[in-house]
């Protein structure tokens, strides 16, 4: 067998503590120094506050920035389209324009120059190879060719994978490449496995005959909780690994790697994160077991840098020193903002939701849909959740009874479970849908 390197890019996944800050240092000071000449937005936003490029001279001035929120950027995507205010570069020298998927409102656009494209491949491939991704691999990508995830293509081919492009809504084109390609290793959102399950078994193949070796899930939380994981690895005889980028940011920076406890932070040069206190804005120290919310800037980007820009991804850090000798530390991405409810003023996520349910795997199947009457955040106890029982769930009120305690002790608020069949419940092969609006909009 061929003995593969163990990093993609060692000198970077690897920097001691103290080197990294220098080498972030570095790339941050150029970057400002880009962006107070190139970016109509930022002078205008550090105008406005008084800030001047002198103030920054080390990696804790950032600080001194204020953030950059999601509706900025909209608003300046709408008053200078196509790309906005925040574009430093005129559009002659973009050389592909992404969307966002726009789960609310029209989409953002993202352009990237071929400076930009390569930074983007850079961090993508050392995920990829963080998760297992190796040049023996023939790789299908069932991902929409506009969306962030389609730059992943290219990083799959520069690694010396064999990339098979397949497109959303393609699953019969997608068992073709397995089966006639031999396609091995699947790049996807975490719901693309799962529904893959249902699918052979509707058609009657078993997934273990695929002869599928490796996932590595993206793109919504799931394949960091463990039950989930479980199903998809047992389905499969499989290994999962997760990742994560940031579609406004950088397409990939944070990777699983085989010890599976959390992502590695992978993209140092590229992009500076940060957390923060959601509610205060202030800086928390990143140590292990530390919450907050994810926030980045851009240390090399030519088309559209963004300073401080708040993700709304809140994340809890899983460690910071690992056994595979990676140095960037690790990430599990607890739920977003924008999907948080609010129970007699406990902040719920739906993932944690379905992450709790999970743990009674096999009594439940681990799918769940919350019901929600009126609009988020603030739901009125009891929380509506429908939940999927399992082949054989036993008695089913003392099932339900269990459900409403677990989720009572461990996210702290009174719920009203609704036991249905295995199988009912909408399974979505993009991105799972764990709320449902049961209300007037
Ligand atoms: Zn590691």
């Amino acid at each position: 067998m061929t003995e593969w390197k163990k990093y993609w890019n060692e000198e970077m996944e690897t920097l001691s503590s103290e080197e990294y800050f220098k080498v972030q240092k570095r790339a941050l000071l150029r970057e400002l120094n880009y962006v107070w000449q190139k970016s109509r937005f930022y002078q205008e936003k550090f105008g406005r506050e008084g800030i001047e490029l002198g103030d920054i001279k080390e990696i804790d001035d950032l600080e001194k920035l204020p953030f950059t929120e999601k509706h900025e950027i909209r608003e300046s995507l709408n008053v200078a389209p196509p790309l906005g205010k925040h574009a430093s570069v005129d559009i002659g020298n973009v050389i592909r324009v992404y969307s966002t998927s726009g789960t609310t409102g029209n989409p953002t656009y993202i352009g990237l120059t071929f400076h930009d494209r390569d930074v983007w491949r850079e961090t993508a491939m050392r995920a990829m190879w963080a998760c297992g991704m190796r040049p023996r691999h023939i790789v299908p990508l069932p991902i929409g060719t506009f969306f962030i995830a389609a730059s992943y293509g290219e990083a799959i081919e520069n690694l010396g994978s064999t990339l098979i492009p397949v497109g959303v809504g393609a699953t019969d084109r997608l068992i073709g490449a397995v089966k006639n390609l031999g396609a091995n290793f699947i790049l996807s959102t975490t719901s693309f496995p799962l529904y893959l399950i249902t699918y052979c078994q509707k058609k009657g193949i078993d997934p273990k005959t695929l002869g599928v070796r490796g996932f590595m899930v993206g793109g919504e939380p799931g394949g960091g909780i463990p039950h989930i994981r479980q199903k998809i690895e047992d389905a499969y005889g499989a290994n999962v690994q997760e990742c994560m980028g940031n579609g406004d940011m950088l397409g990939l920076m944070w990777a699983e790697c085989e010890y599976k406890n959390g992502m590695h932070f992978v993209g140092q040069g590229a992009c500076h994160p940060e957390i923060i206190d959601p509610t205060t804005g202030d800086v928390l120290e990143v140590k292990e077991g530390l919450k907050g919310e994810l926030v980045y800037t851009s240390i090399d980007r030519e088309c559209q840098p963004l300073i401080r820009f708040r993700t709304r991804d809140h994340v809890v850090v899983t460690q910071t020193t690992c056994e595979c000798g990676r140095t960037g530390y690790c990430i599990k991405c607890i739920g977003r903002t924008d999907d948080m409810l609010i129970v007699s003023g406990v902040n719920v996520y739906p993932s944690a939701i379905r992450d709790v349910v999970g743990t009674l795997v096999p009594k439940v199947t681990g799918e769940i849909l919350i019901q929600l009457v009126e609009p988020p955040p603030s739901v009125q106890p009891p929380m509506k959740i429908k939940v999927e029982h399992g082949q054989d769930p036993g008695d089913l009120r003392s099932l339900k009874n269990e459900i409403g305690k677990l989720l009572r002790e461990k996210l702290i608020f009174n719920s009203d479970v609704e036991l249905v069949p295995p199988g009912t419940l909408p399974k979505y092969e993009y991105k799972a849908k764990l709320v449902d609006k049961d209300y007037e909009t």
